[in-house]
């Protein structure tokens, strides 16, 4: 396999002799066909092919595959966003009466989904905390539960997943382990290589890297055997009568799970990436290599001035020796933290919200993982719907700023910081 830096630049689409060196934006909803028996074996998931961009578009496909190559997996698919992809990759194997557990560092939208929406569709989680003990990870399995989930740095609260650890207690359970990894990129890490089975991303942050875009993506290693916990999973390992029949494990092997998602969730639910938006994700994933280093070293040296910094109460950020997971940083992150370091400024909430309102370059907005610098108090924000006991297990104390550090010149960041900590 290429190295993923030219897997950045070239993989996903391979254009033949006289076609469009750039992946080419095919806006049409439908696809031509000359016979109606044609069209049907693609119905029956007999043949493979375009009929309806609801369920596939060559576009969003050059994408997904791409972002399959950087991932190491076998296959993939892009959502509409973060969200759906989450939804998507949780649902597919866990429905009314299944539980999952589930890290409870993770991102405020992904917490309310599974805890509220998701459980009025009856699926049940149990958080754990990413840091638990093997027993306290042991004890949060039931016989119904069907997957475990984290991030790989979480989002805000910047915690490391012990991939190793999840995945080894989710296979003695004969589940799989679901790893968004949105803010590290497969740039950073590559969860399958430490044993997750399924990767979830926002491709909003720094896959498309400019805020242009709202997407997600789903990949599948293809190494989880379905077949072999078959009464876990009869949605994949039992025949579906909307396909006449088709049992996805046996007829399609390290396809199964996303055929399943597309052909069922997203055929039903409809939550489709745009041509267009596939076109702005694949640009932006043209330089996600080179985005991502300039990400980890301003945001490392960020880090180590606020460290430092008299005004500033607490940092968190795993590229930091003293941080709490640092030791996991060095294992799955060796390469750097990502752009994002949370903090809180002396003088709590208050202080925090003073400090954000006299930044210049660092902008207030409800977003991570751009090329611009930007900041966000999640308590009064993202989280706000979680009491002060829920923020503290997510990991969000009421004065934690985060901040994304973007691409612009480290120095002008830390002048910027300053005069706002001078303002307070
Ligand atoms: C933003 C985010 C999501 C949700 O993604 P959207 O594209 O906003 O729907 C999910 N997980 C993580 C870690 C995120 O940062």
């Amino acid at each position: 396999m290429s190295h993923i830096d030219t897997i950045c630049v070239q993989g996903g689409y391979h254009p033949g002799n006289g076609e469009p060196r750039q992946v080419p934006i095919i806006q049409s909803t439908t696809f031509k066909y000359d016979t109606s028996e044609d069209m049907g074996k693609l119905f029956d998931l007999e043949a493979e092919g375009y009929f309806y961009s609801r369920l596939q578009n060559p576009t969003c496909d050059h994408a997904a595959a791409k972002i399959c190559e950087m991932e190491g997996g076998a296959t993939a698919m892009l959502t509409s966003s973060g969200q759906a992809a989450n939804f998507y990759a949780v649902f597919n194997i866990a429905t009314c009466g299944d539980h999952v557990v589930a890290s409870s560092s993770i991102y405020g939208g992904t917490y309310n989904l599974f805890a509220v929406t998701m459980k009025k569709m009856g699926v049940e989680f149990t958080f754990v905390a990413p840091n638990c003990t093997d027993e306290e990870l042991e004890a949060a399995f039931r016989p119904n539960t069907k997957a475990v989930f984290g991030e790989t740095i979480a989002n805000p609260a910047l915690t490391v997943l012990d991939i190793e650890k999840f995945a080894a207690a989710a296979h003695r359970h004969g589940v799989p382990l679901i790893v968004d990894n949105t803010f590290a990129t497969p740039v950073l890490c590559r969860p399958f290589q430490w044993g997750a089975d399924i990767v979830t991303h926002s491709t909003t942050k720094y896959m498309d890297g400019h805020a242009s875009a709202i997407g997600g993506c789903i990949v599948d290693s293809g190494n989880f055997d379905w077949m072999a916990h078959a009464e876990k999973f009869p949605g994949l390992c039992t025949p579906d009568d909307s396909y006449h029949g088709i049992t996805y494990a046996t007829r399609f092997g390290k396809g199964a799970y996303i055929t399943k998602a597309t052909a069922q969730l997203m055929r039903d639910f409809g939550s489709t990436p745009s041509p267009q938006s596939a076109f702005l994700l694949n640009l932006g994933l043209e330089s996600l290599h080179v985005r991502m280093q300039r990400h980890c070293e301003n945001a490392q040296a960020v880090a180590e001035h606020l460290q430092n910094h008299e005004k500033i109460a607490w940092v968190r950020y795993s590229g930091l020796e003293g941080d709490p997971y640092h030791a996991q940083a060095v294992k799955y992150l060796p390469n750097g933290s990502c752009g994002v370091v949370s903090f809180g400024v002396k003088g709590g909430r208050a202080a925090a919200e003073t400090f954000m309102k006299h930044l210049k370059l660092g902008a207030i907005a409800t977003h991570v993982a751009d090329a611009r610098t930007c900041c966000l108090h999640p308590a009064s924000s993202t989280h706000r719907q979680m009491n002060d006991q829920e923020l503290i297990a997510a990991g969000v104390s009421a004065d934690l700023v985060r901040l994304s550090v973007g691409l612009e010149s480290k120095e002008d960041l830390i002048a910027d910081i300053d005069q706002a900590l001078a303002a307070l």
